[in-house]
C-alpha cells in the first residue's frame, strides 16, 4: 500500500506525461505528420491524449485560426469550449468531421485564401511568382467590367463582360464576392471554379480587393485572409508612378483607395510585407500550405 504522499506524486506525474503526450500530439498536427481527421478518430480511444485534448487547442492547432475565430467556428458547431475531444456527443462529432471536411484539406490546411493589399502593392508580381513556383495552386480569374489593358487576356487574366453580362451573373448568384473597385468598374469571384477545385482538394488563391475579402470572410470563416502590404507609403506612391499605365486622375482615385485599404490590415489573418517578391511568395505559400515545410 502506498502513502497518499506518494499517491499524489504518482498523480502528478501522470499529469505531466500527459501534458506532454497531448503537446506533442499538438506538435504532429501543426507539422502535418497527422491530419484533423485522424486525430478526432483517436480520440475515440477513452483517455488517449487526443481524447484529453480540449477543442479550443485542437482548433487553434489547425493553420490560420487563432481564437477569435476559433470562437466563430466553436459558436457554428454548437459545441461549447470546455469540450475535450474525447467528450464529444455523436452529433457534435459528425458536426465536427463534417467541418474539418469541407473547411480544410487533408493537411488542415484553409482551402481559400484571400490575398488583398492597396494598389500597386504588387499583388500581381508576387501571384505571378507564386504561381511560377508552384502550378498546383488554383487562381480564380475575376469577371469584370473595365476594359482589357494592352497584354491582357480574356479568360487567362480576367473574363471581360459588359455590365449586362455582370447583371446576369449577380441576378443568377453567380458570383461568391463582387465589388465595385475604385469607384468605378465592377469586379467579382465567380463561384462555380472556385467550388469544383475546393471540391478536388486544390488550393485556391483569390486576388481580390477589401470589400471583396470582408465578404469572403462572412461567407466562409475558415478562408485565409492574407493582406500583401507595402515596406513603407512612400515606397507605394513610388511604384504607382512608375507603372506608367494609369492617367494622374486615376492614380489619384487609386492612392485614395490605398489609404482606406492600408488602414484595414489588422482585419486579416496575416500580413505580408512586400519587400521582395520571391519572399512575399515564398511567405505566401507557406501560409497556403498550413505552414509546412517544403
Ligand atoms: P485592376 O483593374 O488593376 O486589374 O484591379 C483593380 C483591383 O480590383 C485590384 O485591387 C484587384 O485586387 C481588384 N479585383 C480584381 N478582381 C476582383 C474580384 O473578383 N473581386 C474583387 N472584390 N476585387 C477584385
Amino acid at each position: 500500500m502506498k502513502f497518499p504522499e506518494q499517491n499524489r506524486a504518482i498523480g502528478l506525474d501522470a499529469a505531466v506525461a500527459a501534458r506532454r503526450e497531448r503537446a506533442e500530439l499538438k506538435s504532429k498536427l501543426r507539422s502535418g505528420e497527422l491530419t484533423p481527421l485522424r486525430v478526432i478518430e483517436m480520440a475515440k480511444v477513452k483517455k488517449s491524449a487526443a481524447a484529453t485534448l480540449r477543442i479550443t487547442d485542437f482548433l487553434t492547432t489547425l493553420p490560420a485560426i487563432g481564437p477569435v475565430k476559433m470562437r466563430r467556428i466553436l459558436e457554428g458547431l454548437a459545441i461549447s469550449d470546455k469540450k475535450r475531444l474525447g467528450g464529444l456527443g455523436v452529433i457534435q462529432q459528425t458536426r465536427l468531421i463534417n467541418w474539418v471536411t469541407e473547411h480544410t484539406t487533408g493537411s488542415g490546411a484553409p482551402v481559400l485564401t484571400v490575398l488583398a493589399g492597396p494598389t500597386a502593392v504588387g499583388k500581381g508580381t508576387v501571384v505571378k511568382q507564386l504561381l511560377a513556383d508552384h502550378p498546383e495552386i488554383q487562381l480564380s480569374v475575376s469577371a469584370t467590367t473595365r476594359e482589357p489593358r494592352p497584354g491582357e487576356v480574356d479568360g487567362k487574366d480576367y473574363f471581360f463582360v459588359s455590365d449586362e453580362e455582370f447583371d446576369r451573373m449577380l441576378a443568377q448568384n453567380e458570383m461568391l464576392e463582387w465589388a465595385t473597385v475604385h469607384g468605378k468598374h465592377r469586379y467579382g469571384t465567380p463561384r462555380k471554379p472556385v467550388n469544383e477545385a475546393a471540391a478536388a482538394g486544390k488550393l485556391v488563391l483569390l486576388e481580390i480587393d477589401l470589400q471583396g475579402a470582408r465578404q469572403v470572410r462572412k461567407s466562409d470563416p475558415n478562408a485565409q485572409l492574407v493582406f500583401l502590404a507595402p515596406p513603407s507609403w512612400e515606397e507605394l506612391e513610388r511604384r504607382l508612378s512608375t507603372r506608367g499605365t494609369e492617367s494622374a486622375t486615376e492614380k489619384k482615385r487609386r492612392l485614395n483607395t490605398a489609404k482606406v485599404e492600408l488602414a484595414a490590415q489588422d482585419e486579416f489573418d496575416h500580413v505580408i510585407v512586400n519587400d521582395t517578391v520571391e519572399a512575399a511568395a515564398e511567405q505566401l505559400f507557406k501560409l497556403m500550405n498550413g505552414n509546412k515545410q517544403v
